[in-house]
């Protein structure tokens, strides 16, 4: 439903009357609509970086080839450009690869503490910045039956907005708890948080809460999106909690359907 809102206001500035239109959006209709933002926000996410591109490429073939002091800088823009529009369009593939009917996950049984734990030490042997990085893991195996690279990928967006987002001197928290019926992944910085009414938008394709600073930061704005819906397609959920100012926690789960000694119930 969308509502329409009309003030029936007289000349003499009372307002006597309020109309409201009900509107049924059907289900077909929310499609298109969705469709047409996307493909709208596409068009702008590519042509940004295109005319960034054109414009250098322009002054270079100008005269400022030969400047040995600018040449440089220019070209490395338009290669930052290019590999930005590489990296977007890698992630609309794989999106819309999810969209199509014939998407199957690849799965198999693991050990998703080990796994979970393997990632964190990629991230921790790699990292340009000064963030500790504090575990609280379980210390038996948690088997699981997953798509190892789909849910790989997922920690590795989050991890990856976790440190992007932590001021240098902040920490990051992973913890893994097991319920009965499911595995809950915790991964909280100490990073800049996100305002409460932009929290449930950061899962949505091209969403980005600060549009110049994400982008700067070479992000796309599909991270989330995609981790979404892999998420989805493993049976689980995932959701964020945020304070402004003291950090941003991202939250997954994933069903655990085997019993103790891994065999499956
Ligand atoms: P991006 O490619 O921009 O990182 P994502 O889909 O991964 O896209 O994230 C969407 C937006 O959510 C980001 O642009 C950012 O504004 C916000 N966000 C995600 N994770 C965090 C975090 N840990 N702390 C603060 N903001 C975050």
């Amino acid at each position: 439903w969308r509502a329409n809102f009309s003030v029936i206001q007289k000349e003499t500035g009372f307002v006597n009357g309020l109309i409201t239109v009900l509107h049924d959006i059907t289900e077909q209709e929310k499609i298109e609509m969705e469709r047409r933002e996307f493909v709208s926000n596409v068009s702008h996410e590519l042509r940004t970086p295109l005319t960034t591109m054109r414009s250098y490429l322009e002054a270079l073939a100008e005269g400022a080839w030969k400047d040995e002091n600018i040449a440089p800088t220019f070209l490395n823009v338009t290669r930052t450009e290019t590999e930005r529009m590489i990296r977007l369009v890698t992630d609309l593939l794989q999106l819309s690869r999810m969209d199509s009917r014939e998407y199957e996950l690849n799965t198999d049984f693991v050990d998703f503490v080990k796994m979970f734990d393997r990632i964190i030490n990629r991230f921790e042997m790699s990292k340009s910045k000064n963030v500790e990085f504090i575990r609280e893991l379980p210390h038996t195996p948690i088997y699981l039956e997953i798509d190892t690279d789909k849910i790989t990928q997922v920690i590795d967006n989050i991890i990856s907005n976790a440190l992007k987002y932590s001021p240098d001197g902040g920490s990051i928290h992973f913890k893994l708890n097991l319920s009965e019926d499911e595995v809950v992944v915790e991964i909280k910085d100490t990073g800049m948080g996100i305002p409460p009414k932009n929290l449930d938008h950061i899962f949505d394709r091209f969403y980005r809460v600060d549009k110049a600073r994400a982008r700067s930061m070479g992000g796309t704005g599909l991270g989330l999106a995609i981790s979404k819906e892999m998420i989805n397609a493993h049976g689980g959920r995932i959701w964020a909690e945020s304070v402004e100012g003291k950090g941003t926690s991202v939250f997954f789960t994933l069903p655990n359907n085997a019993d103790e000694d891994g065999e499956w119930e």
